[in-house]
């Protein structure tokens, strides 16, 4: 596809990270110690792509908002890396996507992600996640790396009965590689929450990039696991080929269409242009524009639109 070639607009991308500017220039900080900002200059870099987004919250959103023509809803998720933060950060979270919003002039509508810590105590983290949910969060993030986490700690419970009780999606990164690359044997863990918690949301960050093969079958397998089309800082997700891998080409596909595959960018962690990420899934959907359509938002506000909130009244209050 030629650059100049007119793509489908993104209606949400549910995987960037508008974080407060502290955790920001830190999170920027660790890209550069290793040394992944460099690889992304060195990869991605020329007059018109440089590197990795910008950080800077003016830089970014005007980078962000220069061509749109629609206004683009951005799921912004959060990650905890130690206790004792994730209810002061889901609160900036909440504050700095209002702000964002209103500066960009209703071209990006920021919708706040929230997380937990499980060594906040289960306690911590059904308060944690009950009081984000009161206060409009309807995403959750979790970061298994980053907060050296398993989905299948037993603190992590309430979350998990929340989840099923509200049905907000929860994005997972897997594994445990400060590169951000998943092994296929780290994604067990997913198939085991799905299994326990049937009707608990969880997005596979990443598609599980590399280990999308297994992440596929996990998603073909329990009808609450999702998978996202977000790059791993240079690498697009490695999706199956028509060409080469026509059966499981189609088994993707088929998710797709069923609105279980969303488009997510990371940014501004990431140094291929959306409008590139665009591209690339455009060509793997080979024409089929229910997909794409989904892919782009569609499947995005299902999930939002299917988030059922506590009835006035009842025990389940948030
Ligand atoms: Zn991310």
């Amino acid at each position: 596809m030629q650059a100049d070639e007119a793509l489908p607009p993104v209606l949400c991308d549910a995987h960037t990270h508008f974080l407060p500017k502290r955790l920001a220039s830190k999170v920027r900080s660790f890209f550069e110690d290793y040394g992944l900002a460099s690889q992304a200059s060195a990869c991605c870099s020329s007059d018109s792509t440089p590197g990795l987004y910008p950080v800077q919250e003016d830089d970014l959103l005007a980078e962000l908002i220069a061509d749109a023509d629609q206004p683009r809803r951005c799921w912004s998720l959060p990650y905890a890396h130690k206790a004792g933060m994730a209810h002061s950060l889901n609160e900036q979270m909440t504050k700095l996507a209002t702000e964002l919003s209103s500066k960009s002039k209703g071209k990006l509508i920021v919708q706040p992600g929230f997380t937990v810590h499980p060594l906040d105590g289960s306690e911590g983290v059904r308060q944690t996640a009950q009081v984000a949910l009161a206060t409009g969060s309807r995403v959750c993030k979790l970061h298994c790396s980053v907060s050296r986490l398993s989905v299948l700690d037993g603190n992590l419970a309430p979350l998990w009965e929340l989840a099923q009780a509200h049905r907000f999606p929860t994005v997972v990164h897997v594994g445990t590689s400060i590169m951000g690359v998943t092994e296929s044997e780290e994604l067990a863990e997913i198939d085991e929450l799905a299994g326990r918690y049937p009707d608990a949301i969880v997005v596979i960050a990443h598609s599980g990039h590399p280990a999308v093969r297994r992440s596929i079958e996990l998603a073909r397998k329990h009808n609450n696991v999702y998978l996202d089309t977000t790059p791993v800082v240079v690498s697009l997700v490695d999706f199956p080929d028509m060409r080469d891998e026509p059966e499981l080409h189609e088994k993707l596909l088929q998710l797709a269409r069923q609105g279980r595959v969303l488009f997510g960018s990371d940014v501004p962690n990431v140094a291929i242009r959306v409008e590139d990420q665009v591209r690339d899934v455009v060509r793997w959907t080979s024409g089929d524009s229910v997909a794409l359509d989904m892919i782009l938002g569609g499947a995005a506000k299902k999930l939002l639109d299917g988030f059922l909130p506590p009835l006035q009244g009842s025990s389940g209050k948030l």
